[in-house]
């Protein structure tokens, strides 16, 4: 094992809203076919017979699991590309709804749709933007509404369900970024969501695999193309063992709030002036953030790493900047509150000693701060 790994494996991580470590369940699936012998689910010989039947498998699973048709499920390399191929496949010149507090990934796809965008804010004190909101900003020409259904940064998550009324009622696209809210809780595709995006690696599945789950109705255009896997709408070869880890993958669901409150509880009984972001909001429950008044989160994020626990100042692609989160200036929170605050996101494998190891050190490191 090398130093680096071992260094890795000793570390407490609270940071599973980046990516997640793959559970021995999906990697059981997973090894035989990176293990095994080669094999393209296109391929007419048995080896590519035998793939496309694992593909076959994993899809109809994952179909079940969200009750939906199988070719309603369209495998991606991760939330990013499926959440690029459902937007982007918007008609220019028409007009989308989003928030200020989605992940980058739609901010950046949103922009080369040529449409024009309304972005919504939460309003103050919530960590979410409401069915009113949407229904107040719709135009004639609102073609798609593209929300979160739980926020990354602070677990809020958002009430879809007037939302996804709403959109069926007005017959417009509702894309639903489930990122951070699937495999932490049971997730109901509502009628009127046309697509949900996920990925894998954040459900304890491998990196480099994704799903869109595209309703009929949504007229999907491709944005890779290439060979006639997946019907057209993404061409190249499936990343068959992806596939199956996802599928695997999709079967837990771990709610994990009992840990978020002993983390929270623990650091209020000692630290009175701690601040976590969208408390009193519905939450998902395995994400906390917090702000602790007086201590630069950057500092104290490279401290704890030091320390052996992995946290995050804010989202993972934009850690190592100094500017405060977006997520939190756009909830209304003050930039010097933002700038002080750090995310712990736990997972199933999260252990109770390990709370209470992150309680006692967060508590010595902000005295020596203060
Ligand atoms: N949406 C949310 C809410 C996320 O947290 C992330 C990743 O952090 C993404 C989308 C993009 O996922 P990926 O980087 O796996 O493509």
């Amino acid at each position: 094992m090398s130093p680096s790994c071992s260094l890795r494996y000793r570390m407490i991580y609270l940071d599973n809203n980046s990516t997640t470590k793959i559970d021995p369940a999906v990697l059981a699936e997973v090894m035989p076919i990176l293990n095994g012998p080669p094999s393209n689910p296109s391929s007419v010989h048995r080896l590519g017979q035998e793939a496309r039947a694992r593909v076959a498998g994993a899809t109809k699973q994952i179909a079940a699991h969200f009750g939906v048709k199988t070719k309603e499920v369209v495998f991606t390399s991760g939330a990013t590309e499926a959440l690029n191929v459902v937007i982007r496949s918007v008609p220019s010149g028409l007009h989308i709804i989003t928030s200020s507090l989605e992940h980058i990934a739609v901010l950046e796809a949103v922009k080369l749709t040529g449409c024009t965008v309304t972005y919504l804010d939460p309003e103050p004190g919530k960590g979410a933007i409401t069915a009113a909101q949407i229904a107040a900003a719709l135009q004639p020409n609102t073609a798609m509404i593209v929300v979160m259904a739980a926020n990354n940064e602070t677990g809020v998550k958002t009430d879809l369900e007037p939302i996804a009324a709403l959109a069926e009622e007005k017959r417009i696209a509702l894309v639903v970024d489930g990122v951070a809210q699937v495999g932490k809780e049971p997730f109901t595709l509502y009628p009127g969501i046309s697509a949900l995006c996920l990925s894998g690696h954040k459900i304890h599945a491998p990196q480099g695999i994704g799903v869109a789950i595209i309703r009929s109705r949504f007229p999907a255009r491709p944005l890779i193309v290439g060979g006639p896997q997946q019907r057209g709408v993404r061409g190249g070869t499936e990343n068959v063992a992806g596939i199956v880890g996802l599928a695997k993958a999709l079967e837990f669901t771990t709610d994990v709030a009992h840990l978020r409150d002993r983390l929270e509880a623990g650091l209020r009984s000692k630290l009175s002036d701690v601040v976590v972001h969208g408390e009193n909001a519905p939450r998902v429950g395995n994400v906390s953030n917090m702000a602790f008044p007086g201590v630069e989160g950057e500092w104290l994020l490279m401290q704890l790493d030091l320390a052996g626990i992995a946290v995050s100042h804010g989202a993972a692609c934009s850690s190592g900047a100094l500017e405060p989160s977006r997520v939190l200036l756009n909830m209304g929170i003050a930039p010097k509150l933002a700038r002080s605050s750090i995310r712990f996101s736990l997972s199933r494998f999260t252990t109770e000693a390990e709370i209470d190891r992150t309680i006692e050190t967060v508590v010595k490191l902000t005295s020596q701060a203060s």
